[in-house]
């Protein structure tokens, strides 16, 4: 059924997302085929797309103003990850026949807010209607200084590795929403809302150029997304799993259930970064962590290659990790 209260798709775009570009000169008021942009002086475009579809990254019943953030913040990380300043971004749009001009004026209100937050515009995109589920695209646009951009590539044995803020909270999240984690109220919560809101790290990444040797976002798994920093960095890594920096609710969850500490090592959705940086570089990291206000935390170091990627618990012997939490040899 066609929602009769929903304008066509040239009025949608005039009325709810051309206020979205006001900021932004050169999206035109979203009234021309294309948008232009010019990176500062000494600056390079950094670029970044992802997608969502209903029923498989959200559910139809998930607030549509969250699902937007999320969609902004999990493109915004990738640029954090890379040390770029976040621009503007391009949104398409797939709207199902049946969905309502609120959901869709909701839609809108998320991305108005990570705008101010994050200080980007939108600056174009493309609507289209599915008999299939909504799906969404952001592509993110940023700027760092030329030659700049952190790669995935350049750890290096003796390096140290960091974080930011605090893993786990996302995965054990997802475990409380799906009401498979038990806690007080105030920890379910506050892990439910990292799981369907992460705080990009935009404050850091620029911080980071010029003393991280390698970066990249947590989304699939610290130690997931570790070997595949590892693996283009062609080095190995131990993690001391008695650092890893858990949140009071995270932490509470692992007193419980031992369990639920190779989740939070394996689970995903952080949008935290990870990085690697030579260890006279810790004083600056310190520095650039107290700048911008993103607490990080040294967890381990990177070895060579024949080492592999490894964890091991306080006393020194390996974490092992199933996809369901992890074991002793
Ligand atoms: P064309 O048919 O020439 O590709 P469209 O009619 O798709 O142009 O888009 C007209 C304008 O509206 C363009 O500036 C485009 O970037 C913008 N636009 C369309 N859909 C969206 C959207 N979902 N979000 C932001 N801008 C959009
Ligand atoms: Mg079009």
């Amino acid at each position: 059924m066609s929602q009769p209260d929903r304008p066509d798709e040239f009025s949608l775009i005039e009325q709810v997302f051309a206020p979205l570009s006001a900021e932004a000169p050169g999206a035109f008021g979203l009234t021309d085929d294309a948008a232009v942009f010019s990176p500062g002086e000494g600056m390079e475009l950094v670029l970044t797309v992802d997608a969502i579809v209903e029923g498989v990254h959200f559910l139809s019943s998930d607030p549509a103003d969250g699902i937007a953030q999320k969609l902004l913040r999990v493109n915004l990380s990738d640029l954090a990850a890379k040390g770029a300043i976040p621009r503007g971004y391009l949104l398409v749009t797939s709207w199902r026949p049946d969905t309502s001009l609120a959901w869709i004026e909701s839609f809108a209100a998320g991305l108005c807010r990570d705008q101010q937050t994050f200080g980007i515009s939108l600056w174009g995109g493309d609507t289209v209607s599915t008999p299939g589920p909504l799906t969404f695209s952001v592509t993110a646009i940023g700027e760092v200084p030329r030659g700049k951009l952190l790669r995935r590539s350049g750890a290096r044995p003796g390096d140290d590795i960091y974080v930011s803020g605090t893993i786990g909270d996302g995965a054990l999240g997802l475990a409380a929403a799906e009401g498979q984690l038990g806690g007080t109220l105030e920890d379910i919560q506050f892990l439910i809302d990292r799981y369907r809101c992460p705080q990009p790290r935009n404050a850091l990444g620029p911080r980071l150029i010029g003393l991280a040797s390698a970066a990249l976002d947590v989304s699939d798994g610290l130690m997931a997304d570790l070997t595949h920093m590892c693996e283009t960095s062609r080095v190995g890594a131990r993690i001391e799993g008695a650092r890893i920096p858990l949140s009071p609710a995270a932490s509470h969850a692992v007193d419980a259930n031992s369990s639920w500490f190779g989740t939070a090592l394996t689970g995903g959705d952080d949008y935290e970064l990870l990085f690697a940086a030579a260890p006279e570089n810790a004083s600056a990291i310190a520095a650039a962590a107290t700048e911008s206000d993103v607490p990080v935390t040294r967890i381990g170091t990177i070895m060579s290659r024949e080492e592999g990627v490894h964890a091991v618990d306080s006393h020194g012997r390996p974490l092992t990790f199933s996809r369901l939490g992890f074991t002793h040899f």
